[in-house]
């Protein structure tokens, strides 16, 4: 079968033929039909996260129909439409037995520690293979797998209620999803703290409230919006020491800032008068978890969760044009996403 893969880090893609996954007892092996280029895997191109299995077929946001199943798969049968959870996990160690399988000792990341979906078939354990409703198309239900399920853990685990106010500190992929779902969550008002200023005109278009952080400290544009208390729930979707000292800064009292970029920076806080005074939290999030899928993927199913055409491009399985996408994806200030369609 036909893959892109990762033969070297620094180099482009490749294309490669290579037999088709064998498949145990307990896998699905799934006919891709879509797979998401993610900002991750231009990551892994560039080795600013470091891959040490190569080559490696990459792809972790994947949708398609089952082709068949190991003699042990009941639940799932050739034919279905089904998008895949990244993370396949043991199931038996402490953390999988309690449904934090994103700690798992042995766990492996899809399209990095194991084969991706930037290729024809893909064999993953069928507990990775959620069914995908008719009413979803295949790319939506690969990209809604990684930035919309982490935007989703990160308002559960900032355990978001209805009618609390939320701050959203950056706009791509995953502060597009977060807020279509904090509203989801049927929240307060929404304020999105950006320096784009066509990110910013489209907030207003999504009836949330841009915060223009060029304009001014985004933490006392939203204390003097919300009457001085701050707000009940921030996420920091950037990666940098500064936007999540603002995340923490614009709470209010009992307020929860989860902090789901990345940065190797250290963030110093005040911590009577920014934190204890306060009662606030300060949550980490790291992915996400199968158990949230279902109800992510039924926000999408009933509208809430919504990816309009305009926003989704498609490129073939062809090593040019993902590397091209690839490229893109560096410096991209839109919403597009670019999803691999392989030509049946
Ligand atoms: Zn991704
Ligand atoms: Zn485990």
């Amino acid at each position: 079968m036909k893959a892109v893969r990762l033969v070297q880090v620094g180099k482009p893609l490749e294309d490669a033929q290579i037999p088709v996954p064998e498949i145990g007892a307990s896998d699905v092996l799934i006919r891709v039909a879509a797979a998401g280029i993610c900002h991750s895997d231009a990551h892994y191109r560039e080795n600013i996260s470091k891959i040490d299995n190569l080559p490696v077929t990459l792809g972790h946001e994947i949708a398609g129909r089952v082709e068949r199943v190991g003699k042990d798969v009941t639940d799932l049968a050739a034919g279905d439409r089904v998008c895949v959870h990244y993370l396949v996990h043991c199931g038996h160690c402490e953390f999988c037995r309690r449904g934090l399988e994103q700690f798992c000792r042995s766990g492996q990341m899809v399209g990095k520690h194991r084969d991706g979906g930037y290729a024809e078939l893909i064999v993953v354990p069928a507990k990775n293979a959620f069914r995908l409703p008719n009413e979803i198309s295949f790319e939506v239900g690969a990209i809604m797998m990684c930035s919309s399920a982490t935007a989703f853990h990160a308002l559960n685990n900032a355990r978001l209620k209805p009618g609390e106010s939320v701050a959203i500190f950056g706009f791509g992929g995953l502060g597009f999803s977060a807020l279509q779902l904090a509203r989801a969550f049927d929240c307060g008002p929404i304020y999105v703290v950006e320096i784009n200023s066509a990110k910013l005109a489209s907030v207003k278009t999504l009836e949330a409230i841009p915060i223009d952080a060029k304009a001014g400290d985004p933490v006392e544009q939203i204390r003097n919006a919300t009457g001085g208390k701050g707000v009940d729930v921030s996420l920091e979707l950037i990666g940098s020491a500064k936007t999540m000292r603002q995340a923490v800064q614009c709470l209010g009292p009992l307020g929860r800032a989860a902090l789901v970029g990345l940065t190797a920076e250290s963030m110093s806080i005040f911590p009577y008068a920014e934190l204890i005074n306060k009662e606030v939290e300060i949550i980490g999030v790291s992915d996400h978890l199968a158990s949230e899928l279902p109800a992510l993927i039924e926000f999408a199913h009933s509208g809430k969760l919504r990816f309009p055409p305009e926003a989704l491009r498609v490129v073939d399985l062809d090593a040019g044009q993902i590397n091209s996408a690839l490229d893109a994806l560096q410096d991209s200030i839109d919403h597009v996403r670019t999803v691999i369609v392989p030509k049946s």
